[in-house]
């Protein structure tokens, strides 16, 4: 057992604060990572603050972790002390599924992907994520970060990376197809710089037009405000793939119009409250509804290589541990440009 400093929630809704929590021994296959860089999804407030139901505390949050391997098991065979590695999401499954054969490990139907944190390892303790100084994973669950892509802008790839990489390679997106992404913030702004470089048409659809001059930067052809009425006009019927990553229940009939016949809307968003739908607005134009949870380990590699191979991290705040509750409030009000990483030095 090695014991490492923390930020943890210790109840729903409770402020994070700083604690110490215990790593399980390094085991036959397991590393020993030396967290650097976690970012700040939000996905860790909708857990930290029981939105999505039930979850355990005190809870460490944190599934974008970067650092470096310190110390390996016996039987490890993919790293070594000194490698750059990154952990995602998820830090175990059944390995035995369909799903975890075709490395979609995090749809696995055996045992169930086992969450970087708010979940219950295979050694019945907790799990706890990346807001920590170390943390120990399985090899298999561990991936690599190439050398050009400095460590704080890579953390946040391990999730708003990811979970925008895979619809967009899924649904085709690239030369020729028109894609929106709705929602500019930690998902928003990987999904433009993603869909850009697969060479995709890019238009951004963002509340308003406060973020425009960074939309064009990062790489959007195209800027709207969906505050705007005339958007939903101007825009009907322009796109082969939406994909949304906003957070609230949103108004999915009036983005579906914006659909191409034939068109998917993608949906990464993970809001804490049901939508309702007309489902004319599907059968209309034989438009789909998609849904797409991050990615599997061999997709995550390809994409870090992917986003090295064309200069691509995230556009980061380096915060310290102690702004881990301020930067909550200013993620829930779209006040992030565009992902908090908090420099685990400082906890
Ligand atoms: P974020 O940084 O807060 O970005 C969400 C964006 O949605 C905001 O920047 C804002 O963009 C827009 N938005 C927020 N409230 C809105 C509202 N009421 N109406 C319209 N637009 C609104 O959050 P994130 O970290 O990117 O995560 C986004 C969502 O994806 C969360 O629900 C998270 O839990 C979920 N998620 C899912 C997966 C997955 O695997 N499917 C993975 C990670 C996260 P504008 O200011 O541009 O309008
Ligand atoms: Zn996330
Ligand atoms: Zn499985």
């Amino acid at each position: 057992m090695t014991t490492v400093a923390a930020y943890a929630a210790p109840a729903a809704k409770a402020p994070l604060e700083r604690t110490t929590i215990e790593r399980r021994p390094v085991g036959e296959f397991d590393v020993l990572i030396d967290i650097k860089f976690a970012g700040i999804c939000h996905s860790d407030i909708h857990q930290a603050r029981e939105g999505w139901g039930e979850a355990i505390f005190p809870m460490v949050p944190g599934h974008e972790i970067a650092g470096v391997v310190s110390e390996i098991g016996p039987g490890v065979t993919k790293f070594k002390a000194g490698d750059r590695v990154g952990v995602g999401c998820m830090v175990d499954s059944c390995r035995a599924c369909d799903n975890c054969r075709a490395g979609r490990e995090q749809y696995c139907t055996g045992s169930g992907m086992v969450g970087t944190y708010n979940a219950v390892g295979k050694d019945g303790k907790p799990t706890y994520g990346g807001y920590a100084q170390a943390i120990v994973v399985d090899e298999n669950y561990v991936v690599r970060i190439p050398d050009s892509l400095p460590l704080d802008v890579a953390a946040p790839l391990l999730c708003a990376g990811i979970t925008l990489y895979s619809p967009l390679k899924r649904f085709g997106a690239g030369p020729g197809k028109n894609v929106a992404v709705v929602g500019l913030g930690g998902l928003g702004h990987m999904g433009v710089k993603i869909a850009h470089a697969l060479g995709a048409e890019v238009t951004v659809l963002s509340q308003s037009l406060r973020k425009k001059d960074d939309g064009l930067k990062l790489g959007a052809d195209h800027y709207y405000a969906t505050g705007d009425p005339a958007t939903f006009e101007k825009l009907a019927g322009s796109f082969d793939l939406i994909v949304s990553t906003v957070s609230a229940p949103l108004d999915f009939g009036a983005y579906l119009s914006l659909l191409k016949t034939e068109g998917t809307l993608a949906n990464v968003g993970a809001p804490e409250e049901p939508i309702s739908l007309n489902l004319f607005a599907l059968i209309g134009g034989g438009k789909s509804l998609a849904g797409s949870m991050i990615g599997g380990i061999a997709e995550t590699q390809e994409m870090l290589d992917f986003c090295a191979e064309h200069g691509i991290g995230a556009e980061i705040e380096l915060i310290r541990a102690d702004q881990i509750n301020e930067a909550y409030e200013r993620v829930v009000a779209s006040d992030v440009r565009y992902r908090f990483v908090i420099d685990t030095a400082t906890i």
